[in-house]
């Protein structure tokens, strides 16, 4: 199997290393990753600046770092640098939860989403960030997970995998929490004078627990990892709300007949 390995926190970060090193004793890995670190970037990507890409070997992979975002370094890793098509693009793994709302500023994710916008495989792998957590014990869970995935795993869709610091319980599918979190901000005074903001805390320490399955129902992402299961939730890049599209058409019942030519006469 041909892997394409990224990233948004850099390419020298443990959890990229731990998926490398579980993934290449059976497959070809190739890493292309930021060369720095580029976490809550989410989806950016790099227009008005060129990109460096510096290439090396580390233990027989080829590994290119590159100067911009994960989703530059998917792009630039399927359309230049990966020679042919991966098997699979793995994303990860992230030092942190990308559940509920961290999805929107997610690198991780977003590079995941890019790879899908080719029609790969893609699946984003995030980890609980303590000091004690078992990245190593992760990245093999994770192995096991994508052989299973990736019979079927579908195009366009990318697969949204969380796990707690320590062993989890099972795995559980889930769907995306949507509690909102409360952003704090720290308000301090600099050594001029100036008052500044730092946005801090961390969502996963604040999650109040909703979210629980509702009889046959999935639990949440959050709900799951907070009960010490590790968490799979299949996302898609199509943002439509299908329900409000029809309360929309009471309002605006224009129907669509196509124009004669381009330019919509
Ligand atoms: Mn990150």
């Amino acid at each position: 199997m041909k892997i394409l390995l990224t990233n948004d926190d850099g390419i020298h970060a443990p959890g990229l290393m731990a998926l490398r090193d579980a993934f290449s004793r059976k497959h070809e890995v190739t890493v292309v990753a930021p060369d720095r670190q580029r976490s809550a970037i989410g989806s950016s990507i790099t227009l008005f600046e060129p990109l460096i890409v510096r290439r090396y070997e580390e233990k027989g992979m080829p590994h290119y770092s590159v100067s911009g975002t994960p989703a530059d370094a998917v792009k630039l890793a399927v359309r230049e640098l990966f020679g042919g098509r991966p098997d699979v693009v793995l994303s990860g793994i992230n030092h942190g939860l990308n559940s509920g709302s961290n999805i929107f500023y997610s690198g991780t994710v977003a590079a995941a989403f890019e790879a899908s916008m080719f029609d790969l495989p893609a699946i984003a792998v995030s980890g609980e960030a303590r000091a004690d957590a078992d990245v190593r014990g992760m990245a093999r869970r994770t192995l096991e997970i994508v052989r299973r995935i990736l019979p079927q795993a579908k195009r366009g869709v990318v697969y949204n995998l969380n796990f707690p610091a320590r062993k989890p319980r099972g795995l559980l599918v889930t769907r995306q929490e949507m509690v909102i979190y409360q952003d704090s901000f720290a308000r301090r005074q600099d050594p001029r004078g100036r008052i500044y903001y730092w946005l801090h805390g961390s969502p996963e320490e604040k999650y109040d627990g909703r979210g629980a399955p509702e009889g046959e129902g999935l639990p949440t992402d959050a709900w799951a990892l907070a009960n010490g299961y590790a968490s799979l939730t299949p996302l898609h890049r199509n943002l439509t709300d299908s329900e409000r599209t029809h309360e929309l058409k009471a309002l605006f019942p224009g129907r669509p007949t196509p124009a004669r030519d381009r330019n919509g006469v």
